[in-house]
C-alpha cells in the first residue's frame, strides 16, 4: 500500500459491500437469517397476519399479553396487541428508565395493495368483479395482469368473524386485474404511466360462470354469492363490515444466480419489522426495550392503529407509572430507531438519485439523518449529537451500515413514522433496509442488508 493509499484508507469514507468482507461463517448467518425472514413474509401478507405471526414469535420468546392497567416489574416481557393490526413488544429492564429511557425500534407492517370497497361485487358481460380502492402509493399499471390472492376478515351480522386467505396455496384459485391487449392499446400506450390505468379500472376478476336457472339469463354475480355463502356463510351485506385486500399471489424467492437478493411482496416494511423482533428477542440487556409494529404508515399513520395515535404515549405512560417514574422524564431520555426502508440506488434510473448520498445495495442498513425533500419539508432532522451517539453504538458493536437520503433534493423524498415519535420528545433517527422497486408488487432487497439491520437493531437495544 502506498502512503497515499494508507492516508486515503484512514481519511476517506467508503461504502463497501458486506459480501466483499463477509467470511464464510458470516455469509452462512446472513443466508440462514434470510430463510427465517422469507417464512415470516410468506405468512404475513397483511398487517393482521404479520401481527399474528409476531405475537406467536413473542409468545415463543416467553412474552405474555399486556393489558392497560396491568402491573409491571423489572424483568417482565410483555406484548400489547392493538386491535389485531399493530403490536408492541417490550421488556422491562433493570436500569432506571427515567435515567436510561426506553430504547424503541419502530417499523410498519402494512403494505400497498388493493382493498375491496364496501359494495364490491358486480357482474358485467359474463364476468364477476370486485371494486377496489387502492391502499398506499402504487403505480397502478403494475397491478394488472398478474395473480392476486385475497386476505382479510368479514364480521357477519351476528358478530362472528370469518377469516379469508385464498390464492396463496398451490391449488387455490387466484384473482386478477384485466389489462388491455397491445393490439387495442394504441391510445392507452400514449398516455402517461400515471393515468393509463385509472383507479376505477382496478377491478378484481372473481368469476365467469352463470348460475343456471333454466331461462338462459342466469347470473354470474348470484353464483359467486352462492359460493361465498356456502364457503364463508356470508351474504352481500356482510361486505360492509369486512376488510378484504388483494395482494400479489407470489411468495418470497431468492433473486439471482448467487442468491444474494430476495424478491417478495411487502418488504416495505416487513424487512425492518422482522429483524427488529429478532433483535429484541435475541438480545440480553438490562435496558428497557420496546419494539413497535405499526399499521397505516402507507396512508399517513392516522387512526388508532397508526403512529399518530396516542397508543405509543399510553404504552410509555403505562410502563413509566408501573415503575414509579414520570413519563415526561422517560420520554426525554428515550431513543428511537424509526426502522423503515429506503430507496436503493438503481443504475437503471440514475437520474433520480444523487449517488454520493444514496443507499448502495448490500452496503448495509441505511441511516437517514432526515427524510423529506425540497427544503427538508416535513422531516424530523435527528441532531448531530444523537447521530454521533448511534454511530458510536454501531462502531462499538461492529455493525455495518451506510448513510443516505432518498432521491434528489428537488425531486421526491418520502416520510416515515420518525416525526410522530420525535414529536413526543424522543430522539429519533431513520434506519432501514434499502429496497429496489419500492411499492411494486414484487420488491427486491439484499440479504446482507437485512442481516445488517438485524445487527444494528441488536447493537441499539443491547
Ligand atoms: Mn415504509
Ligand atoms: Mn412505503
Amino acid at each position: 500500500m502506498s502512503d497515499n493509499e494508507k492516508l486515503s484508507d484512514k481519511l476517506t469514507l467508503k461504502k463497501k459491500s458486506i459480501y466483499d468482507t463477509a467470511d464464510e461463517a458470516k455469509k452462512q448467518m446472513i443466508f440462514a437469517f434470510s430463510e427465517d425472514y422469507k417464512a415470516f413474509l410468506d405468512a404475513s401478507k397483511t398487517e393482521r397476519e404479520a401481527t399474528e405471526y409476531a405475537e406467536a414469535m413473542a409468545k415463543a420468546a416467553g412474552y405474555t399479553e399486556f393489558r392497560f392497567g396491568d402491573k409491571l416489574k423489572a424483568g417482565d416481557k410483555r406484548y400489547y396487541n392493538n386491535r389485531g393490526k399493530s403490536l408492541y413488544v417490550f421488556r422491562i429492564g433493570n436500569y432506571p428508565i427515567d435515567r436510561d429511557g426506553i430504547r424503541i425500534v419502530a417499523a410498519h407492517i402494512d403494505s400497498p395493495r388493493l382493498d375491496l370497497k364496501q359494495v364490491p361485487l358486480y357482474e358485467d358481460s359474463g364476468m364477476a368483479f370486485f371494486k377496489t380502492h387502492y391502499y398506499g402509493g402504487i403505480k397502478k399499471y403494475q397491478w394488472t395482469a398478474m395473480p392476486l390472492s385475497l386476505h382479510g376478515v368479514i364480521i357477519k351480522r351476528d358478530g362472528s368473524e370469518v377469516r379469508v386467505r385464498i390464492g396463496d396455496d398451490e391449488g387455490d384459485p387466484v384473482f386478477y386485474v384485466n389489462d388491455l391487449l397491445p393490439h387495442l392499446a394504441q391510445e392507452q400506450s400514449t398516455k402517461p404511466l400515471g393515468s393509463a390505468i385509472p383507479g376505477e379500472v382496478l377491478n378484481i376478476l372473481v368469476g365467469g360462470m352463470t348460475l343456471k336457472d333454466g331461462d338462459g339469463d342466469g347470473s354470474v354475480k348470484l353464483n359467486i354469492l352462492k359460493l361465498l355463502n356456502e364457503k364463508y356463510g356470508i351474504t352481500e351485506e356482510d361486505f360492509i363490515s369486512a376488510e378484504l385486500s388483494c395482494v400479489p399471489a407470489f411468495n418470497a424467492r431468492d433473486v439471482g444466480f448467487d442468491r444474494a437478493l430476495i424478491g417478495a411482496y411487502g418488504h416495505d416494511d416487513r424487512v425492518c419489522a422482522y429483524p427488529l423482533l429478532r433483535a429484541i428477542f435475541d438480545t440480553e440487556t438490562d435496558r428497557t426495550v420496546l419494539g413497535i409494529l405499526a399499521d397505516k404508515e402507507e396512508t399517513g399513520s392516522i387512526g388508532n392503529t397508526g403512529m399518530q395515535s396516542m397508543v405509543l404515549l399510553d404504552v410509555i405512560k403505562a410502563v413509566s407509572e408501573a415503575l414509579g417514574c414520570s413519563d415526561i422524564a422517560v420520554r426525554e431520555k428515550s431513543m428511537c430507531l424509526s426502522a423503515d426502508v429506503n430507496a436503493a440506488f438503481d443504475p437503471n434510473f440514475p437520474d433520480v438519485y444523487e449517488k454520493r448520498n444514496s443507499a448502495i445495495i448490500s452496503c448495509g442498513a441505511c441511516m437517514s439523518k432526515y427524510t423529506g425533500s425540497r427544503g427538508k419539508s416535513g422531516t424530523s432532522d435527528a441532531s448531530a449529537e444523537f447521530v454521533g451517539y448511534i454511530r458510536k453504538i454501531f462502531a462499538d458493536y461492529g455493525a455495518e451500515w451506510q448513510t443516505a437520503e432518498l432521491g434528489r433534493v428537488d425531486l421526491g423524498g418520502g416520510g416515515t413514522v420518525a416525526a410522530y415519535i420525535a414529536n413526543l420528545n424522543i430522539d429519533t433517527v431513520d434506519l432501514g433496509v434499502p429496497v429496489i422497486s419500492m411499492h411494486a408488487p414484487y420488491e427486491v432487497v439484499s440479504k446482507a442488508d437485512l442481516y445488517s439491520a438485524y445487527e444494528c437493531f441488536k447493537a441499539f437495544v443491547k
